[in-house]
């Protein structure tokens, strides 16, 4: 069975082009807790909040600034990530296995009773 995974602009309701879908599926890889990622050609933008942040949210590059405002104004309060002005490059090709090898490591782990 195969399936593929389906972004959508928070905004809009576009989606990414496929080499921009392949960098945004990359990126997913990186265990990451409230930070913004690129994902290019479509310089689309990644809000990783996981827990107290939220869902992971994605905004087309027409909407960008619309999506940090989104999280500013919603998890602001919380804590200083939503205002960081640091955004971090979606994981290239060659750095995969390390991510899955991290991954695989940072998983939920099940312990048989
Ligand atoms: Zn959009």
């Amino acid at each position: 069975m195969s399936f593929r995974l389906v972004f959508t602009c928070e905004v809009c309701g576009t989606t990414p082009d496929e080499l921009t879908q392949g960098s945004i599926e990359r990126q997913l890889l990186h265990a990451r807790f409230g930070q913004y990622v690129d994902c290019y050609p479509e310089k689309w933008l990644v809000w990783h909040g996981n827990g107290i942040y939220g869902r992971t949210l994605y905004a087309c590059g027409k909407h960008r600034g619309e999506l940090k405002s989104f999280v500013r104004r919603h998890y602001g309060a919380i804590g200083w990530h939503p205002w960081s002005t640091e955004t971090y490059a979606a994981n290239p090709p060659e750095d995969l296995d390390q991510a899955r090898r991290r991954l695989r490591h940072t998983g939920p782990k099940f312990v048989a009773t």
